[in-house]
């Protein structure tokens, strides 16, 4: 049996696309945006900050007091991009105002301004009672190229190399090690797909991306042989090509276009994510009846539903 030091494990805070659904009927599938806790050993690591990073974080303060005393907490958030849905939930994730935290977040740089400088407009100083710099935690706020490789050691350091020195560096085995592919359509600025590797096992983060016909070679590279593929499917065919209101071109694929690239990049499981506001759990669930014949392992993420790696 694993001990928690070798654990990969993955849950999902947060599965829905665009905007929260808080609705009964739609609590099966989850009502939070967009967000997945990954846990490789000691290292908790955050892909998007939507509102289901806001739960995250109220288990990170429950979990943190051992013995009447704080554990100091470290944290590394992802951004893929930065659409609302993506963001929403950073400020009310209560650790970034605990001093004992450290938590190291990257993201892109848009064309013309610091990712830094654009949080702080988007989620700080006028838009919430508190600035970006009352923040108390340990926070640093990181530009992501798609070139670049972290690496992030059990003892918390975290390193940025440039993915050109890529074959010469040494990592440790449970070194954490994570690359990223940059979509171009959505946004403008473009979206980062995210590969997490650990303990020879990897996990593809592909939230917000609209494929092509044909399937996209260079993600399927990228994505090659994966373990676990999380992967947008936004939208069904039928209302991706819908007459009067078509949604080619939003950046989000289909449940067929996610399939694709499962095939293709021989992933060993497939979780459809980023599910429209508009699809409730009937929906949902008539859907997973469906596709769960089409291909085996295909699942359909669930919030707060975990799987090990
Ligand atoms: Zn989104
Ligand atoms: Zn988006």
């Amino acid at each position: 049996m694993k001990d928690n030091s070798e654990k990969f494990t993955v849950r999902f805070r947060g599965t829905r696309g665009s905007y929260p659904s808080p609705k009964i009927n739609f609590l099966k599938f989850g009502g939070n945006t967009a967000c997945v806790e990954v846990n490789c050993g000691n290292q908790l690591i955050i892909l998007d900050s939507g509102t289901g990073i806001i739960d995250v974080g109220l288990d990170v303060l429950k979990n943190a007091i051992i013995q009447g005393k704080k554990v100091p907490h470290h944290a590394t958030i992802l951004l893929s991009h930065i659409h609302q849905d993506h963001i929403q939930g950073l400020q009310f994730y209560k650790p970034l105002f605990e001093p004992t935290s450290t938590i190291n977040l990257f993201g892109l740089n848009t064309n013309d301004e610091k990712l830094e400088d654009t949080l702080r407009t988007i989620l700080f100083d006028k838009v919430f009672p508190l600035g970006l710099e009352e923040i108390r935690s340990n926070f640093t706020i990181k530009n992501l190229n798609e070139d670049d490789v972290i690496v992030i050691s059990q003892d918390s350091s975290t390193k940025v190399y440039d993915s050109l020195n890529y074959n010469d560096l040494k990592f440790k085995n449970d070194d954490i090690v994570i690359t990223a592919y940059k979509t171009q359509a959505h946004p403008k600025n473009g979206c980062l797909c995210i590969k997490i590797k650990y303990n020879s096992k990897t996990l593809i983060y592909a939230t917000d991306k609209e494929s092509y016909i044909g399937a996209d070679k260079k993600f399927i590279q990228f994505a090659y042989g994966a373990d676990c593929l999380i992967h947008d499917a936004q939208y069904t065919y039928q209302d991706y090509i819908n007459p009067i209101q078509p949604k080619q071109g939003f950046g989000h694929s289909t449940f067929e276009m996610a399939i694709e690239n499962y095939k293709l990049s021989k992933a060993k499981r497939l979780f459809f994510f980023h599910y429209d506001p508009e699809y409730d759990d009937e929906k949902l669930s008539m859907l997973e009846k469906e596709f769960a014949n089409i291909e085996e392992n295909i699942y359909f993420a669930k919030e707060n539903y975990e799987i090990e790696l």
